[in-house]
């Protein structure tokens, strides 16, 4: 029995089956992919007052075992396949949203930088190719702090991407990755997260602003509590007829969690939070008819959630 197989006196236990996909997420890290071509004209719509302009930063590679831990792998695998999805590894995009108000310019979450998978990190470039200026953004909300959402707050040398923003945050999230003694608390395969979570949050620190569920960031954008993926992960939700739901990494792959939302998610730190979490947003989102914004939807993750047998079926809107 390894160490890791030990239970851990904190308030979620990483299985071992977390920890082996996190080493093997990380093994891809530093992989310099083909590059993408730079994506010239990003998906935009209006929401109420707001304009949202869908960014792209790119995507992941990781195996599609992280899907449905719980499942039968033959029942995960016809699922992936039904959505024309190479079964045995998934390729989610990660799509940051930005949203114009008549006074700011508001950014969500930065991506993941130059230091995780060679498939991501093209935020900037994207930006650059749609003429939006890094420095005319004014507010970044971090959803949670995992690579793929906050690595590119940073550039070489630790320098701000986003210079002029002020940066939100829940206070939940801000409290469990600086926690200084968070390394020895966590499986080794885990420390880069840890260490990348830090270096971003820590770049930040004299401008940001903690946040909790039931805040405004602006008037009509507001924070929605969605922890177990994190024990601070935030959701948001845009004013505007039905209103517009950003689940975030609450609901990973819409081919897989609208239909089972009840299935454990590798990345999820808590599941039985992250699954009732996860239930309550494709419950609120099909009643009441709102567009959801999923930032590893397949670009630009615009959809609807349909009530289908016991779950949902993901319904795209754009
Ligand atoms: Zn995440």
């Amino acid at each position: 029995m390894s160490e890791y197989d030990q239970p851990t006196p904190m308030r979620f236990a990483l299985s071992r089956r977390q920890v082996v996909v996190g080493a093997a997420c990380l093994a891809g890290a530093g992989i310099r992919a083909t590059r993408s071509p730079a994506q010239t004209t990003p998906y935009r719509f209006r929401q109420g007052d707001f304009e949202i302009t869908v960014l792209s930063d790119g995507h992941l590679v990781l195996p599609a075992t992280i899907h449905g831990l719980d499942a039968p792998r033959e029942e995960v695998h016809r699922l992936l396949q039904e959505a024309g999805l190479d079964p045995d590894q998934v390729k989610p995009a990660t799509n940051p949203a930005l949203i114009r108000t008549r006074s700011d310019l508001i950014l969500l979450d930065t991506g993941s930088g130059a230091n995780f998978q060679g498939t991501a990190g093209k935020l900037l470039d994207n930006l650059k190719a749609a003429n939006i200026d890094p420095k005319s953004i004014t507010k970044v909300v971090f959803t949670h702090a995992h690579p793929d959402h906050i690595w590119g707050t940073i550039g070489a040398g630790g320098a701000l991407n986003f210079p002029n923003a002020a940066y939100y945050v829940s206070a939940a999230e801000w409290d469990f990755w600086m926690d200084p003694h968070l390394t020895t608390k966590l499986p080794e395969q885990m420390h880069v997260f840890v260490t990348g979570a830090q270096t971003n949050l820590a770049a930040v620190k004299d401008r940001v602003t903690m946040v909790k569920p039931g805040d405004d960031i602006v008037t009509g954008l507001s924070v929605l509590d969605s922890s177990g993926h994190t024990p601070g992960h935030i959701s948001l939700v845009l004013a505007g007829s039905e209103g517009l739901l950003i689940p975030a990494g609450a609901i990973t792959e819409p081919a897989v969690y609208f239909p089972h939302p009840e299935w454990q998610f590798a990345y999820d730190m808590d599941n039985g939070t992250a699954v009732a979490n996860r239930k309550k947003l494709l419950d609120r989102a099909a009643t009441d008819k709102m567009k959801m914004l999923g930032f590893h939807w397949p670009y630009p993750g615009l959809g609807l959630a349909e009530r289908k047998g016991t779950g949902y079926q993901y319904v795209p809107a754009a």
